[in-house]
């Protein structure tokens, strides 16, 4: 009743994932969001509360094991982390790549199994969970505040705790912004999405703020691809079948049936259809490396992908089968310096120090859905006054996770999607 989720960005309630019985519990610090920092910062400041955590997550399930996947770059923290294990936590350092976060490719990189296309990672006998849930678990106290990193075209990167709900205007109202226009990713640079509403609200699962000037290529690429009809025209345009997409895709590589260029085959010759789609494009993680990285003509299998996706989706095809890693995946890594040119970031500091602010925003807006799942359903009305860390919303069965007043206030505004609470003292 505490409201955790995964807040690494999937927002799976996390009391669903600690019933599960894995053999290894795997704690994912191995961020690879270019110019996000925050879980690093987690570990960094709170590395006995974590470590708590996954103890704790261990106890719960069972686990006999935990690994720390975390990136071998961070040789201070590596050691500090090594000093504090006991014979059942290990560390397994990582290369400095994308997706080394991404929860199948961390399973394998840390225990060398393959989650089955389709399965959960408990399938190969892992739980994987992100540091900020485990600091979160350790608390032990409703999650009324999120850690993420403002970065991009700002003065100061930073990486900060701020209340769930507070408007993105109001965070990035503490940041000199050094573009104007300029728009905002929020979530991350490749899995994020830009945020057209600056009075959008930071939820559970927001991990951090990319400012990017208006003009930069990838806020052209970001705007050209939110039109699916740009995708496929693009496609039918362009797309000349050389594979690159497929052969740089972290599934493909892990040997899940991923084929981005079959999407594109089926958009150049207008069949994407029922009968034409490719079911393994189902198991497309949406990491957007073949969009943002691996095209050369700058197309977009990614989009292309998931519109199979939900086509297959409809088909209810699943293909839960063992999976054998592509002989070439340990060569075709992408490290995250050689990402970071390709998206043209090179030149905004990669850092993000963590900066105590004390937040005193007017109002919040908390959504009753920020889990996979069902959404909270309220339990206070217009009028009341809530006090920091009240359940406001309550979970919709075991499917479903509490929402918590993030400030004491008062409620201004309920609505079957959100909570407005105004600051009172
Ligand atoms: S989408 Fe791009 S990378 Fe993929 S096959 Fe077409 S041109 Fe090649
Ligand atoms: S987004 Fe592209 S590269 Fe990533 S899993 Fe999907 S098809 Fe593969």
């Amino acid at each position: 009743m505490t409201g955790l989720v995964g807040a690494g960005g999937a927002g799976f309630p996390t009391h669903i994932k600690l019933k599960s019985r894995p053999e290894i519990l795997i704690l994912n610090a191995a961020e690879c969001e270019p110019l996000l920092h925050k879980d690093k910062e987690i570990l960094s400041l709170y590395t006995d509360q974590v470590l708590d955590g996954m103890r704790m997550a261990m106890d719960m399930t069972g686990a006999m094991k935990g690994i720390i996947g975390i990136k071998a770059k961070q040789k201070a923290l590596i050691s500090e982390l090594d000093k504090r294990l006991n014979g059942k936590i290990r560390l397994e350092p990582v290369g400095d790549f994308y997706p080394a976060g991404d929860e199948v490719t961390l399973v394998h990189l840390t225990t060398g199994r393959i989650v089955p296309p389709g399965a959960l990672p408990v399938q190969a006998g892992c739980l994987v969970q992100n540091v900020e849930t485990l600091y979160n678990l350790a608390s032990g106290t409703p999650v009324t505040e999120k850690w993420l990193t403002v970065a991009g075209a700002v003065e100061k990167p930073a990486t900060i705790k701020v209340p769930v709900g507070i408007l993105i205007r109001d965070v990035l109202s503490h940041f000199r912004i050094t573009a104007s226009p300029a728009i905002v990713r929020s979530g991350g640079l490749m899995m994020g999405k830009v945020e057209p509403d600056l009075d959008a609200p930071v939820t559970k699962t927001t991990n951090g703020l990319i400012v990017l000037p208006a003009g930069h290529s990838l806020s052209g690429i970001y705007q050209r691809y939110s039109d699916s009809g740009a995708t496929v025209r693009t496609a039918m345009a362009s797309c000349d079948q050389c594979s690159f997409c497929t052969e740089l895709c972290p599934r493909y590589l892990l040997g899940y049936p991923v084929r981005p260029e079959t999407a594109m085959r089926n958009l150049l010759f207008g069949r994407n259809q029922v009968e034409t789609v490719h079911p393994g494009n189902a198991f497309c993680c949406e990491c957007n490396l073949c969009t943002l990285y691996a095209c050369p003509e700058g197309l977009d299998p990614k989009n292309a992908t998931v519109m199979e996706k939900r086509i297959t989706r409809k088909k209810e095809v699943t293909e839960a089968r063992p999976a054998k890693p592509h002989p070439m995946l340990p060569y075709r890594k992408v490290p995250i310096s050689r990402l970071k040119q390709r998206l043209g970031v090179s030149g905004f500091p990669d850092q993000g120090p963590f900066e105590s602010i004390e937040w005193r925003p007017e109002r919040v807006c908390i959504p009753l859905l920020q889990h996979i799942g069902k959404p909270a359903v309220p339990c206070v009305k217009e009028g009341d006054r809530v006090q920091r860390g009240q359940m406001i919303g309550r979970p919709d069965g075991d499917a479903s996770s509490a929402v918590h007043a993030s400030i004491n206030g008062l409620v201004s505004k309920v609505t079957e999607r959100e909570i407005m609470l105004l600051r009172q003292t």
